[in-house]
């Protein structure tokens, strides 16, 4: 008979309470929760061994009892403009990747929530290859810890002022509210003093508008920023390039930001893709002020990265310029996003994509 070891969870996959609780059943002092996670995420170690306030016996329990593994970094590029990505081969081999993005103002991340994407937007590189998993929440963590290290590294700007990690973006490869659980397990970390230390208004969830969740989103109480993936002024529009608007029709979608908007108190952004010839014309102009009107919101215009499977090209300088016209016109506020990282691929789920093409062929 084969005596296997019952599996070790990952100890990231563990809340602040989860672990303390733990801590208490091995008859540990209470404060040691709060040295464990110190360790975990303020200093990001990689070992328990690294623990040193840590008696050695503790230690060595922790090794016995949960797994502590960094993500493998299969590749990782670039971009002129300073933007890197990171591929990540995981335990099972799924690769997920993570961006890092530095302006003058900012420093962010942006973070997969799944392995795949089950949604199959049409102008999307990581709905190409489908669904495999969710990640857990210490997979989602190990991504954030990871970019943290590498900003740790980065030389401070001019003005000497160190470079910190400002910014989580869940806009990675996958649909955050489709994995709701392990995703504000993960942002309640990030977000905690005792954590990341991440203000909740520098935590972005973006989606393609899954209405159920809304309610439970809104129910957080935490003042993480809402992002919906727009990309339609109507149904006609919105079904050509987004699949889940036959589900969850856009006056829903609608109805349920305004429903959100009143009960959080807190704005919504919705993000807009512009397609030449598709979704940057004056009719969408017209009809983006017809939908958003009255409403506590932002529009983001995102000029589109083209994949080559779905033949899209971004609007020139004077098409967007019509177009941001036609929005001034009717009263609506948006603003206009840079692409970055595009000579290294960094567009949405492009290098993972490329990784599993250059695997099956
Ligand atoms: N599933 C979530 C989060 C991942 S996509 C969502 O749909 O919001 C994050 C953002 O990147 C979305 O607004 C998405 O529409 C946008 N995006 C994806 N592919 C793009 C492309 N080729 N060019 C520009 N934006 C893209």
């Amino acid at each position: 008979m084969v005596n296997r070891e019952p599996e070790k969870s990952e100890i990231r996959d563990l809340s602040f309470e989860e672990l303390a609780s733990y801590l208490e059943s091995i008859k540990e002092p209470p404060f040691r929760a709060g040295q464990v996670f110190k360790w975990l995420y303020e200093q990001g170690v990689w070992s328990f061994a690294d623990m040193k306030n840590l008696s050695q016996g503790l230690r060595s329990r922790l090794d016995q009892d949960f797994i502590l593994k960094p993500n493998t970094v299969a590749s990782q590029v670039t971009s002129r403009d300073g933007t890197t990505k990171f591929l990540f081969d995981l335990a099972d081999h799924q690769k997920i990747e993570t961006v890092l993005i530095p302006t003058a103002e900012r420093v962010t991340a942006c973070i997969s929530t799944q392995a795949g994407c089950k949604f199959g937007c049409k102008f999307c590189a990581s709905g190409l290859g489908g669904w495999e998993r969710n990640l857990t929440s210490a997979e989602i963590l190990d991504q954030v810890l990871h970019v943290r290290g590498v900003v740790r590294g980065l030389p401070p700007e001019a003005n000497k002022r160190e470079r910190r990690l400002s910014h989580i973006v869940f806009m990675g490869t996958g649909e955050p509210l489709d994995n709701l659980a392990n995703v504000l397990k993960a942002i309640r970390i990030i977000n905690s003093p005792q954590g990341l230390n991440i203000a909740a208004r520098h935590i972005t969830i973006s989606t393609v508008g899954l209405i159920p969740k809304f309610k439970e989103l809104a129910e957080q109480g935490i003042q993480f920023e809402l992002a919906v993936s727009l990309h339609g002024y109507d149904d006609a529009s919105r079904n050509v390039l987004m699949p889940i608007n036959k589900q969850y029709p856009i006056k829903e979608l609608i109805a349920a930001c305004r429903e959100y908007i009143k009960r959080t108190n807190r704005q919504v952004t919705f993000e807009y893709i512009l397609i030449a010839g598709l979704t940057c014309t004056d009719k969408a102009a017209r009809e983006l002020g017809r939908l958003l009107r009255g409403m506590i919101c932002k529009l983001n215009l995102i000029p589109c990265n083209p994949v080559s499977e779905f033949g899209h090209q971004p609007p020139t300088k004077e098409q967007i310029r019509a177009f941001t016209n036609g929005l001034d016109a009717v009263g609506v506020h948006y603003t206009l996003r840079r692409p970055r990282g595009q000579d290294v691929a960094a567009a949405c789920g492009q290098l993972r994509a490329l990784a599993r093409k250059s695997v099956n062929t």
